[in-house]
């Protein structure tokens, strides 16, 4: 019988946001062993090197020091010892996305990934991990939410906490502090919502919302044979947005207005995103979790892993995280095509579609999507946004080609039973796709997910008595999703994204062949005046609309404090911003299309 490695983490000074990390090995290799921290967090494929946060490290064995020498940026090398040995570091925690760990007088939280050693070549050993309080009187009301399984700790409680293998150590984020608890029960299994960042809503709501979307998607693919948990770890701020997956929990950041008010029964835009936001974790919990590309089994947490199947298992997420909304009944109809029409809007509005395709975008996430810049919009496409689309155009094809026969939803089912164990292999949903529905599909993936052809969402829509129109933005804060505003005139066409920069407004980004590139305006130019009158980014339709379509104006720009002046010809607005329709004449079979889509037949 292996024993097992023990971990133990404490906050020991949360004004210098520091924790300190140890983990005691019993069998060291003899040959000398060696502890490493992921360069990488499963679920985000950016290269974070996060050993950069441990501060110092230091080995001892039986009361007195090991040697300790760094063999690469990530690992450590202790010298040979009898054991146990133990390592003890002091890590620095100022992160505040749901991908690091944070530490401060108010709150703690960690991602695995982020504080703990691997103690490599045991990998699979079960870890026992204690996590302590902090020493002073600062969070002696704290109190501790994971999903770890507790050993000696009771609900909620500081303590010692079991896993199986460090796998599983760092797919257990921790939040401790003062953290609201709601609990419900869905097909018989826990659920908790932890939340965190003193907020006043209304949980019970959450709670009702939270049971009524879980229950939903248990029923599509099946509760997973080890799923007997499950924790919402929510971090709530003024402003912020994002989530991470785990096996049995999520880590979601939302903003204060995002939850619901005591008292009130809509669901508002904003509310909405929250959903869709524990939709979108919640899905994972199959896709990616427990089903993930074969390139992710094991994950290789100390380069970039590449493969091309991002899109699958965030871009299908990101089409039935919105449609389970409506399929649940929290939102209604219009509403879930609201939310779909923005989707298509952020596509259209995004030529680097037509540079690159998803499985492109996913196999370079490394490089591009977690590293977009100014010319993203010009050279890039989210798998993310456009694999939604790809998702929902391949449900239209399939509903369409077999006559109502298959959907989306037999390919994702037959994926989860063959793939969830040993992993999807790159033409893997391609082939189940082809094999379920005896359909001949090469052409829609050559097209659509290696090829950079627009999807024909117009025609495949009407499939489910939707129709799909196209019309110029309104204004800058146009998402899409509605009709225009009858009193509204068309902003002539400029090309370039004007944000504001603490004083200044400036260009975040040009269009290829919009007219501000035409006439020389580039990313990080100030925008001063147009035909010398102030420009701003908030009064920038307002100023444009004093021009027609096709007039040459004076823009003046600052760049590098240099004053340049540039004669641009306004465009015509592009017809790029969405929203679609229910057809009152559809056919009867084409409503009990869209009634089987939306989950209401
Ligand atoms: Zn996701």
């Amino acid at each position: 019988m292996t024993k097992p490695h023990h971990y133990k983490i404490r906050p020991s000074n949360p004004t210098a946001h520091l924790f300190e990390v140890s983990v005691t090995v019993a069998d060291p290799d003899p040959a000398g062993q060696a502890f490493a921290i992921p360069a990488w967090v499963p679920g985000s494929y950016l290269i974070r090197d996060l050993a950069r946060h441990v501060i110092g490290m230091a080995a001892t064995s039986d009361g007195a020091d090991v040697p300790l020498t760094k063999t690469d940026k990530s690992t450590w090398l202790a010298a040979p010892c009898d054991g146990p040995l133990t390592i003890t570091a002091e890590i620095h925690a100022y992160d505040h996305s749901v991908r690091g760990a944070h530490l401060d007088t108010t709150h703690g939280f960690f991602d695995g990934a982020a504080v703990f050693p691997s103690v490599v070549g045991q990998e699979d050993r079960e870890c026992r991990v204690e996590i302590g309080p902090p020493a002073d009187a600062v969070g002696s009301s704290w109190r501790v939410a994971t999903s770890m399984r507790p050993l000696d700790a009771g609900p909620y409680e500081f303590g010692t906490y079991v896993v199986q293998d460090y796998a599983e150590l760092i797919d257990h984020p921790v939040e401790m502090g003062d953290i609201l608890i709601g609990e419900f029960e869905v097909a018989g299994i826990p659920h908790v919502i932890a939340v965190s960042g003193h907020s006043r809503f209304d949980m019970a709501r959450i709670c009702h919302d939270l049971t009524t979307l879980c229950a939903a998607q248990l029923s599509f693919l099946g509760v997973p044979e080890d799923l007997d948990r499950y924790l919402f770890l929510l971090a709530v701020k003024e402003t912020g947005y994002g989530g991470l997956e785990h096996r049995w929990s999520s880590a979601l950041m939302c903003s204060r207005k995002d939850l619901p008010r005591r008292g009130a029964s809509t669901v508002d835009d904003d509310y909405r995103k929250f959903l869709g936001l524990c939709s979108h974790e919640y899905f994972h919990l199959w896709n990616v979790k427990r089903m993930k590309p074969e390139r992710f089994t094991p994950y290789d947490l100390t380069a970039e892993s590449h493969t091309g199947l991002l899109w699958v298992f965030e871009g299908i997420t990101s089409y039935y995280d919105d449609l389970f909304l409506a399929r649940s009944g929290l939102v209604t109809n219009d509403s879930y095509l609201e939310l779909l029409a923005r989707t298509i809007t952020r596509v259209q509005r995004t030529p680097g579609r037509f540079r690159q395709d998803v499985e492109a975008s996913s196999f370079d996430a490394w490089t591009k999507l977690y590293q977009a810049d100014s010319n993203s919009p010009n050279a890039m496409i989210s798998y993310y946004s456009k694999g939604a689309l790809v998702a929902l155009a391949l449900d239209m094809t399939i509903r369409k080609e077999s006559a109502g026969r298959f959907s989306l939803d037999d390919v994702v089912k037959e994926c989860w039973r063959l793939y969830r164990d040993e992993g999807m292999p790159e033409r893997g949903l391609e082939s189940v796709a082809r094999s379920i529905t005896g359909l001949e599909l090469e052409d829609f993936f050559e097209r659509y997910v290696r090829g950079t052809a627009d999807l024909p969402l117009q025609g495949l829509l009407k499939i489910v008595g939707v129709q799909l129109h196209l019309r110029p933005a309104s204004d800058r804060k146009d998402l899409g999703g509605k009709p225009a505003k009858t009193d509204t005139q068309a902003t002539p066409w400029l090309g370039a994204t004007l944000v504001s920069d603490g004083g200044a407004s400036r260009f975040s980004s040009v269009l290829n062949g919009s007219p501000a590139e035409h006439a020389g305006i580039a990313p990080g130019d100030e925008a001063v005046a147009i035909d010398g009158l102030r420009l701003t980014a908030e009064n920038a339709d307002s100023r444009l609309r004093d021009h027609h379509v096709g007039d040459t104006v004076t823009l003046t720009v600052f760049r590098d404090h240099r004053l340049l002046r540039h004669r641009v010809r306004l465009g015509a607005p592009p017809e790029d911003t969405c929203y679609l329709t229910i057809d009152a004449d559809a056919e009867d079979d084409v409503v009990a299309q869209r009634n089987t889509w939306l989950g209401q037949d």
